[in-house]
């Protein structure tokens, strides 16, 4: 009986330690910006990947920020809604195909908006090797982007905005701070551009960034910028905004968790 307890009591650590239920709620005046990259399903026999969400699950996000009274904003507009309650931008990084093919009908049955960072060289690109030469797979490049054509009918619809996300996706620790510059900041007049669109907002490649590339975003033309750092919109500056992760590996009340709490669990 003794052992049965024990073994009880672990359990409830266990899961308490990486689902945090017991912690307290984050304001509900803080946005939440949520991170997607695609919406698919796994690979089969493949180790889960914390960046495919299936479109199933995507739907079940919409649809609980739909019944539960939350406002979907584009990047955007932001500012405008700062302080405002059960506000959420959902985002989009790199520019895959399921973003087109999936994500926009579901968002548009919702009503729902959405921001994208799009990498402007994104086809046959590998850059997970930028980061870690070991990454070379080639799974990220074999991976369908979209199309420009498929970006005109996203941003036409009005559901989608686009974000910078840089040229090539580079590892910016790598860089040298004029080819910093260019790849922040020249991404933004190509899209502007190629798309005769507004970019207000940048993301971070691989959301790594320093104080240097903070400074290159302020003292650009963008208004705001994303991290992959977990959390809601805190008091943090406009140019190192956290994101609400959405993970391919969640269940359901992991995601409700990460959007009330901000996180979901410690391990
Ligand atoms: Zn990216």
């Amino acid at each position: 009986m003794i052992y049965l307890a024990i073994t009880l009591d672990i359990f409830l650590i266990l899961f308490s330690l990486k689902y945090v239920w017991w912690y307290k709620n984050k304001d509900m005046s803080a946005t939440r910006i949520m991170m997607y990259h695609m919406i698919a399903e796994q690979i089969p026999n493949e180790k889960k990947s914390g960046l495919r969400v299936s479109p199933l699950m995507f739907e079940k996000h919409l649809e609980y920020f739909s019944n539960n009274g939350w406002k979907f904003i584009k990047m955007s507009e932001l500012e405008e809604h700062k302080d405002q309650n059960k506000i959420v931008a959902i985002t989009f990084d790199d520019g895959y195909l399921d973003n087109y093919s999936i994500a926009l009908p579901l968002l548009k049955k919702y009503n729902a908006c959405a921001t994208l960072y799009l990498v402007i060289d994104r086809h046959n690109n590998d850059w997970s090797v930028k980061k870690n030469p070991k990454h070379n797979s080639g799974a990220l490049a074999s991976e369908e982007k979209l199309s420009d054509d498929h970006i005109l009918e996203m941003l036409n619809s009005n559901v989608f905005e686009l974000g910078g996300h840089t040229i090539t996706h580079p590892y910016l620790p790598n860089l040298a701070l004029e080819d910093k510059k260019y790849e922040m900041i020249q991404c933004k007049e190509i899209l502007e551009n190629k798309f005769n669109t507004q970019v207000t907002s940048f993301a971070y490649p691989f959301g790594i960034y320093s104080n240097e590339d903070i400074n290159i975003i302020k003292g650009s033309d963008y208004s705001s910028a994303v991290t992959t750092e977990e959390g809601v919109v805190d008091n943090s500056t406009l140019f190192d905004l956290k994101r609400v992760k959405a993970s391919g590996k969640d269940n359901f009340f992991a995601f409700k968790l990460r959007v009330l709490k901000g996180f979901r669990g410690f391990i």
